[in-house]
């Protein structure tokens, strides 16, 4: 099951070139990028708004740096450098605290991404991906211990699956869930590179891992993750289709500020290796000193 972890988890790395070629054909594609050749077919039949834009951050939030920080696996003995042990990520915790980050939920960040409106200082959102079992048996209660909200981010075809590394269960999940420190985002169902699936392929991926997660958790699923990070505009499209308010991606060499992603449907992430790197660089804007 290792080849299976490999394949899920180490594949962004495999993908670098890949990825900055799938990032680079989205810039080119997106928006209105082939709408001329369509127009010079058949010009009287497509309205030039037929493609509506993806949503934009607010001009009010562009100046804050806001990092995501992407976690994978918590367990005791890692086996990749994508694994952090338990006492690892409270080393991560307290580097938190010490250099006074604030870790903040999706819905938090989304309402300052949206409408500009301050954040407590020196905003952190902290994600884990894949729902392995080492996030329910350490990453929660220790995100409990230090009252930080996070984001889980699921595909369902691998919740109860413990062939290999451990996942969460259906009852773990509903716990977290019911957790006002975490939000759920579906990650597909079965964690594939979307960019390739057919259309019907892409929203049974998008749109099922939703009702799917929304049936067994009771509860709304407003945000989605990309496997591997990979997307593209018509993957983009799917999603925002799928009535999810933003998704989030991650792209090696292009790890930024969440302020600095280019639209609510592409939200930039740093891998936890990062951290210290980014903490320095952390800032919630110029409306956020009175908010605490
Ligand atoms: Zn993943």
């Amino acid at each position: 099951m290792m080849n299976r972890f490999l394949t899920l988890c180490l594949s962004p790395i495999l993908l670098i070139a890949a990825a900055s070629g799938i990032a680079q054909s989205a810039a080119r594609s997106d928006g209105m990028a082939q709408l001329p050749r369509i127009l010079n077919t058949c010009p009287a039949n497509v309205p030039a708004a037929s493609v509506a834009p993806f949503p934009k951050l607010h001009p009010n939030a562009l100046q804050a740096r806001v990092p995501i920080m992407m976690y994978h696996d918590i367990l005791p003995a890692k086996k990749v450098a994508y694994d952090l042990t338990p006492n690892e990520l409270r080393q991560h915790f307290e580097q938190l605290k010490s250099n006074q980050m604030t870790p903040i939920s999706l819905a938090q960040l989304m309402a300052h991404l949206r409408t500009g409106s301050p954040l407590p200082k020196k905003s952190i959102l902290l994600t884990f991906d894949d729902g392995y079992g080492g996030h329910y048996q350490y990453a929660y209660p220790l995100l409990k211990e230090y009252g930080y909200p996070a984001v889980f981010s699921i595909h369902t075809s691998s919740v109860g699956v413990n062939a290999g590394r451990t996942h969460v269960s259906w009852q773990e999940l509903r716990t977290m869930a019911n957790d006002p420190l975490v939000t759920i985002a579906s990650h597909s169902k079965t964690h594939p590179v979307l960019t390739k699936l057919s259309h019907q392929q892409l929203v049974q991926e998008v749109a099922d891992s939703k009702k799917i997660l929304e049936s067994r958790l009771a509860r709304s699923v407003q945000y989605f993750t990309y496997p591997y990070g990979l997307y593209d505009a018509r993957v983009k499209r799917a999603v925002a289709n799928a009535n999810y308010l933003a998704a989030i991606a991650y792209a090696v060499p292009t790890e930024r500020f969440a302020n600095q992603s280019p639209d609510l449907l592409s939200l930039a992430r740093f891998e936890k290796s990062q951290l210290e790197k980014v903490m320095p660089q952390a800032w919630s804007g110029p409306s956020s000193a009175q908010c605490k």
